[in-house]
C-alpha cells in the first residue's frame, strides 16, 4: 500500500492549490513519471540542525561544487529518522567517481546514494575536517520518493538469455519501471563499436537491502544520476545492474541497430558508452552490484552467481578473454595503460575509489577463473 500515500500527497498538493485559485508549482518539486525529486542547498556546519524532509524520504543524494574534491570523501556522515527520536547509525557518504557522462561538464562532487527508507527527517554530520580551512559553503541534499504501484512489479517484464547452455533473466527497463521521460533529453545513446573491459561496481548502498526494495533502489539511481539538475547524466550511468538475490536488470537504454535481412527489417539491441568509470566509459561496460561490499558484508551466493552469468554472456558476447590484460588508452591519456579485462572499478589505473568494496573486489579473480573454465566446456 505504497502508492496510495503518494497518491494523496499529490491530491493534497492539488487540492491546496486549488483553494488558492492557483496552480503554481511548487518550487524544485516535481513528479516525473515515478519518482518524486526536491533538492535543498544548506550552509556546511559541523552538525545540521534535524531537517524535515519534503516528503517520505526512501533515498537521499547530497552533492556540492567541484572543489578540492576527495577531501570530502566519507568526512559527510548522515542519518535519518522517521519520527525525529529514533534515529539511524550514522551512514559515510562516499565520494562516487562514476560520472558524468564524458561530453558533461564536471561541475559538482556527489556521494552515493543513501537508503533512508521512510525518512521525514535528516540530519548530516561533517567529520575531520576544520571548516575553516575548506572553501566549501553549502551543499545539496537531494531527497527521493521513487516507491512504484505494486502493480508495475506484478508485470516484471523479463528478457530470457541463454548463454553457454546456461539460461537466465534479466529484468528490463520497463520491468522495474524506468521513468522515459526523463532520460535522453539531449542526445540519443551513443553505440558502443566494440567492448574490450568489464567493470564491477557495488553502489555503496550502506544498508541491507530486501529483495522488495531493490527495484526502488534503481528507479532511485535513475533518478539521482538524470533527474539532478546539476548533474545531466542522459540516463542511470550503470549498463547493467545485479542485486544481493541474484537478479541481473537492464540498466542503461540500448541503442538500436536495424538492418534489413531477406526484405524484413531486424532490430539489434545494442550496448551504449555509460557513466561508470570516468575517463574510461568508451568500450567498457559497468555492471553494478547493488549493496556495499566493505566491511562485514560479503557479497551473497547469489550475487556471485548473477555476477558469474552476466560476465559469461558479455564475454561470449564480445569475443573477451576473462583471464586477459590488454591495452587501454582512457580519455585525455596518450599512453595505453594495462588493464584486466574484468576489473573492479578501483583497477582503473586513474580511480581513486574503493568500489567495488573489498570483498566484492577479492572474488573478481575467482569469477574470471570460473568464467574461463565454463569456456573451455563444450556448450
Ligand atoms: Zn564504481
Ligand atoms: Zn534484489
Amino acid at each position: 500500500m505504497k502508492q496510495p500515500k503518494v497518491l494523496s500527497f499529490l491530491f493534497l498538493l492539488l487540492i491546496s492549490s486549488l483553494l488558492t485559485g492557483l496552480l503554481t508549482p511548487f518550487s524544485g518539486l516535481t513528479f516525473a513519471g515515478s519518482s518524486l525529486h526536491h533538492e535543498q542547498e544548506y550552509p556546511l556546519s559541523q552538525l545540521s540542525k534535524t531537517l524535515k524532509t519534503p516528503f517520505l524520504t526512501n533515498f537521499l543524494g547530497i552533492y556540492w561544487p567541484h572543489l578540492d574534491t576527495f577531501k570530502y570523501d566519507k568526512n559527510f556522515l548522515i542519518r535519518s529518522s522517521q519520527d525525529g527520536k529514533h534515529w539511524s547509525p550514522w551512514q559515510e557518504v562516499f565520494l562516487m567517481t562514476e560520472g558524468p557522462d564524458e561530453q558533461t561538464e564536471q561541475k559538482f562532487d556527489y556521494g552515493q546514494l543513501l537508503f533512508t527508507k521512510n525518512a521525514h527527517y535528516i540530519q548530516v554530520k561533517v567529520t575531520h575536517l576544520d571548516l575553516s580551512q575548506v572553501k566549501l559553503g553549502a551543499f545539496t541534499l537531494v531527497f527521493i520518493d521513487s516507491r512504484q504501484p505494486s502493480i508495475a512489479l506484478a508485470k516484471q517484464n523479463k528478457i530470457k538469455r541463454s548463454i553457454a547452455g546456461e539460461e537466465f533473466y534479466m529484468i528490463s527497463r520497463e520491468g522495474w519501471g524506468a521513468d522515459e521521460s526523463i532520460c535522453w533529453t539531449k542526445e540519443t545513446p551513443t553505440p558502443q563499436e566494440t567492448v574490450t573491459h568489464l567493470f564491477i561496481h557495488h553502489s555503496a548502498l550502506n544498508s541491507n537491502i530486501a529483495h522488495e526494495d531493490c527495484d526502488d533502489a534503481i528507479r532511485g539511481y535513475l533518478d539521482y544520476h538524470v533527474h539532478d539538475k546539476n548533474h545531466l547524466w542522459s540516463d542511470i550511468g550503470y549498463n547493467y545492474l545485479v542485486c544481493p538475490h541474484g537478479v541481473l536488470y537492464q540498466g542503461r537504454r540500448f541503442a538500436v541497430e536495424k538492418t534489413m535481412v531477406d526484405g524484413k527489417e531486424v532490430v539489434t539491441p545494442k550496448d551504449v558508452i555509460g557513466a561508470q568509470v570516468v575517463k574510461y566509459n568508451k568500450g567498457t561496460l559497468g555492471i553494478c552490484a547493488i549493496g556495499s561490499y566493505m566491511g562485514e558484508v560479503q557479497p551473497s551466493k547469489e550475487l556471485q552467481n548473477i555476477l558469474y552469468r552476466t560476465l559469461l554472456w558479455k564475454v561470449t558476447q564480445y569475443g573477451i578473454d576473462p583471464l586477459g590484460h590488454t591495452p587501454y588508452t582512457p580519455k585525455d591519456v596518450k599512453e595505453p595503460q594495462s588493464l584486466e579485462t574484468v576489473s573492479g572499478h578501483r583497477d582503473a589505473p586513474l580511480a581513486s575509489t574503493e568500489c567495488p568494496g573489498d570483498n566484492l573486489h577479492a572474488v573478481i579473480p575467482a569469477l574470471r577463473n570460473a568464467v574461463a573454465e565454463r569456456l573451455k566446456q563444450p556448450k
